[in-house]
């Protein structure tokens, strides 16, 4: 299916404009980046990249603003943070037609994406009363040992496309509450979102009295995220995209002792054992499969199917996908929008040539859509590709949704190819076996970062930490303990008797 109203790019244009004037963004008009829509793939916007000079200045500025803002209570840094939540569900609708626009997400999930940022607001409020150091037993009499907890400095944030403002807030919210103040290098392909969140933390600032400069935006590509990577001012990169990304990132920020945090690609998969709930599988696996365009860092790659139910999950995947309504993610029958890009696009494709050169049989989808309708936009079916091994195409990340069956028949079996790719973020099992589902979730089972049973790998709440291992990169992010990323701990001593004691009973003078 192909829902039919098409917008044009002028409506897009004034809906964007709209929503940026009701957040309070003037557009800036300038040079050196362009805002476009995937929608219909045209430009929208000439805006002003960051020059050197400006990061520079936004860098000494986030510096100086931090040695106040370390300074300042938790809590009431906590208060810029309920402020900025409170703006955000007063614009949730604005925001959400910005990330439609610039992301092309379909209505509901760029709504749920504005909610996440709520959510985290909400998380971080409660956490400036809950920057929790240890008190430890120590080993000497009238000595107490305790561990403190630090703002950071300076953190960088850089972002990646398909979540343009939740992996913002995620970073934010904590690290603001943390002490610590945040540059954000947003991704080159959805700068409008970017100013439309900068201008609400800047209005939330003025609003409660917190210096401006807590926050700044650089708009730009890459080498305006390269300058904040190799700038020892700022004590975190906290870098969300390819793991192309992170390989060049890490190293170098490394290089200088500084801390990163990478969130990187996925290759995620889910088991289907044959007691599964199959209604509740063919749900789970279609909005993680297929949703957001298959443009979710932990969107489902892989089905590792257990042969005794095989042909039933694909005969009734393969008619859930036939009927995907794809098209306009504005209107409220769609569930796929477009790709990014044609190059996303292309991506997709070349990878289909592959697998099926190596025998991969598509069982549904996979043609373009609305190409001659939107000559510039890409618009593709979801694919669902049956494959009988892990070949290299299968190992790697495409940006796309393109879902490739494979089937096993003991649970030892399933879990050894589920943990053969190089990526390790967000796994599944669907079960009704209780001891298949700890299996999978224990140490022998799933080596993700994020490990689920009965529901797909996608949609994660914000309460526990995010990310994964491998090429993921490590980090962790949004809810759980991630905070302690963004501080550093302190341990302290306190004698108060009045002996010296040394530790390990040393004696000395
Ligand atoms: P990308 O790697 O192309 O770009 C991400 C960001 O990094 C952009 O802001 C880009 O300008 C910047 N960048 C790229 N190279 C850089 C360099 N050498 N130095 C400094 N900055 C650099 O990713 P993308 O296409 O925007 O996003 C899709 C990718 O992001 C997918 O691989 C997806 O899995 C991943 N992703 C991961 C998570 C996660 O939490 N693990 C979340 C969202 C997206």
């Amino acid at each position: 299916m192909t829902s039919t109203a098409l917008p044009t790019t002028e409506d897009l244009r004034g809906r964007a404009r709209t929503a940026l004037e009701r957040v309070g963004v003037t557009v800036p008009e300038g040079g050196g980046l362009t805002a476009r829509t995937p929608i219909t793939g045209d430009p929208l916007f000439e805006l002003a990249a960051a020059t050197p000079a400006d990061t520079e200045e936004a860098i000494a500025a986030s510096r100086a603003a931090f040695l106040t803002w370390r300074t300042t209570p938790a809590p009431r840094r906590g208060e810029l943070v309920r402020r900025l939540g409170e703006l955000l569900r007063d614009h949730k609708s604005d925001l959400g037609d910005l990330i439609t626009i610039e992301a092309g997400k379909i209505r509901s999930e760029a709504l749920g994406e504005v909610q996440e940022m709520i959510d985290i607001c909400d998380f971080a409020v409660g956490l400036s009363r809950q920057l929790y150091g240890r008190t430890i037993a120590s080993e000497r009499p009238g000595h107490r040992l305790a561990e403190t907890w630090h703002p950071l400095g300076v953190v960088g944030v850089i972002s990646a496309f398909n979540f343009p403002a939740a992996v913002w807030s995620w970073n934010t919210a904590v690290a603001l509450a943390c002490g610590d103040t945040v540059i954000w290098k947003p991704s080159d392909l959805t700068p409008l979102i970017s100013l439309a969140c900068d201008r609400l933390l800047a209005q939330a600032a003025e609003d409660v009295g917190a210096p401006r400069d807590v926050h700044r935006l650089l708009l730009g590509d890459r080498a305006v995220g390269e300058k904040l990577v190799d700038d020892p001012r700022v004590a975190l990169v906290s870098a969300t995209g390819s793991t192309r990304m992170g390989r060049e990132v890490g190293p170098r920020v490394a290089a200088r002792f500084g801390r990163s945090l990478l969130e990187l690609g996925g290759n995620n998969a889910a088991i289907v054992a044959p007691s599964a709930d199959l209604d509740l599988a063919v749900q789970g696996i279609v909005f993680a499969a297929a949703g957001t365009a298959g443009q979710r860092c932990t969107t489902l790659r892989r089905l590792i199917v257990h042969r005794d139910i095989a042909d039933t999950l694909i005969a009734r995947l393969t008619a859930a996908y036939n009927k995907l309504p794809i098209g306009n993610p504005f209107d409220e029958d769609t569930l796929v929008g477009p790709l990014i890009s044609p190059a996303a696009l292309d991506g997709m494709q070349s990878a289909l040539t592959r697998v099926q050169a190596e025998g991969g049989k598509v069982l549904a989808g996979g043609n373009r859509r609305l190409a001659e309708a939107l000559p510039r936009a890409a618009y593709a079916e979801p694919v669902i590709v049956r494959v009988d091994e892990q070949s290299e195409v299968v190992r790697e990340e495409t940006f796309a949704p393109i879902l490739y069956v494979l089937t096993y028949d003991t649970l030892e079996e399933a879990i050894a190819l589920h943990n053969d790719v190089p990526q390790g973020l967000s796994s599944s099992i669907f079960t009704r076996d209780q001891q298949e589902a700890e299996l999978f979730l224990s140490a022998e089972g799933s080596d993700c970062g994020i490990a689920n049973v009965n529901i797909g790998t996608s949609g994660a709440e914000i309460g526990g930490a995010f990310g994964g291992e491998k090429e993921t990169g490590g980090g962790r992010e949004s809810g759980s303990d991630s905070w302690r990323a963004y501080m550093r701990p302190a341990t302290n001593t306190i004698n108060y008797s009045s002996q010296l004691a040394l530790a390990q009973n040393v004696s000395f003078l």
